[in-house]
């Protein structure tokens, strides 16, 4: 099969389900023109401003080669959606660019249809819609654009914070920083389900940015440790903070440390004035997902424990 059928049968197919959840769901706005000619044709509704973001995933450096295609579909398109859900955006559409190797076209097709069941699991729960993309060979690759919307001023951004704003983390940290270390074991049967489960197939915190935009005052999602991104909220907005070290939400199954520099979260991490403490409350309950004070702001910069000793340890980086 030839790029051309393999886009007509695959890639319609996707755009024509993720168009029907889009649609499906309270204000989804469809492309005016999809899959098909030189470019996608989108209208930003008036009073509304475009968020896009990129991120990519290559085998061997973000997933072992081994991993299922549906895995590799699903989480090429969460990780995106965390960007959205950070900056308080409700995804809107996105484009896919894949490197794939060569092979033959039986075994492509069969990847390829396994790997938009991954993507349709979390668009069934997110709804976004595919508006195009590029097909190359290569060493395999996925390359997800995300766009979305938010009310024109309202986007969280990591520049907000202030001196005096608490800081929250949503869910677990360190899940899937946990989860890997049985998966390069080569025993991912032995992690405990909940953990694989971040690790694989992480839920983008859509419905907790969407409600952070009037709450929040700078916001981040943890995909380099929460060490490491917190340092960029911190870095952007000017400030510094007091981490309580014992409050943080870590899971059992790493060393703090561990848990608080390993990547690929996805949960979110943000400031909000102490004045929303209560309505923060009342947000975990209405959505099933801990949101927990770990320290608060301070106008000194860098970032020490309660006891004012200083956090140096850092995330993941490429480079
Ligand atoms: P062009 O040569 O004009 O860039 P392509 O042949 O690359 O056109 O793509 C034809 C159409 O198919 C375009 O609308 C493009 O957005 C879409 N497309 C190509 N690859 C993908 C993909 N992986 N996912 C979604 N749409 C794709
Ligand atoms: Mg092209």
């Amino acid at each position: 099969m030839n790029e051309f059928a393999l886009i007509d049968s695959v890639f319609k197919r996707l755009e024509a389900t993720s168009r029907d959840a889009l649609t499906r769901r309270d204000g989804g706005l469809p492309p005016v023109l999809g899959i098909g000619d030189d470019g996608a044709l989108l209208t930003v509704p008036p009073g509304q401003q475009l968020v896009v973001a990129a991120d990519t995933l290559a085998a061997g450096v973000h997933f072992p080669f081994n991993t299922p295609p549906a895995d590799i579909g699903y989480k090429a398109l969460a990780v995106n959606l965390s960007d959205l859900a950070a900056m308080g955006a409700q995804p809107a559409w996105f484009t896919l660019c894949l490197t794939l190797p060569r092979q033959a076209s039986a075994g492509m097709e069969a990847w390829l249809r396994q790997f938009c069941a991954g993507m349709e699991a979390l668009i069934a729960a997110e709804p976004i819609c595919l508006v195009g993309g590029d097909t190359t060979s290569g060493p395999l690759t996925i390359s997800v654009q995300v766009m979305g919307l938010v009310p024109a001023g309202q986007a969280l951004c990591r520049r907000g914070a202030r001196a005096g704003d608490d800081l929250y983390v949503s869910g677990q940290v360190g899940a899937a920083a946990a989860a890997l270390q049985w998966v390069l074991e080569g025993r991912p049967d032995r992690c405990p389900p909940a953990l694989l489960q971040r690790l694989n197939r992480p839920r983008p915190r859509v419905a907790l940015g969407l409600a952070l935009r009037d709450k929040a005052h700078a916001c981040i999602d943890i995909s380099d440790g929460l060490l490491a991104d917190l340092n960029h909220v911190l870095a952007a907005s000017g400030c510094g903070a007091r981490l309580d070290l014992a409050t943080i939400p870590a899971v059992s199954e790493l060393p703090l440390e561990a848990a608080i520099t390993g990547g690929d979260d996805y949960e979110l991490c943000f400031s909000a004035p102490p004045s929303q403490r209560e309505a923060l409350q009342a947000l975990a309950v209405t959505l099933d997902l801990p949101l927990t004070r770990i320290g608060e702001v301070s106008a000194e910069p860098g970032l020490v424990t309660s006891a004012g000793e200083p956090l140096t340890a850092s995330g993941y980086q490429h480079f």
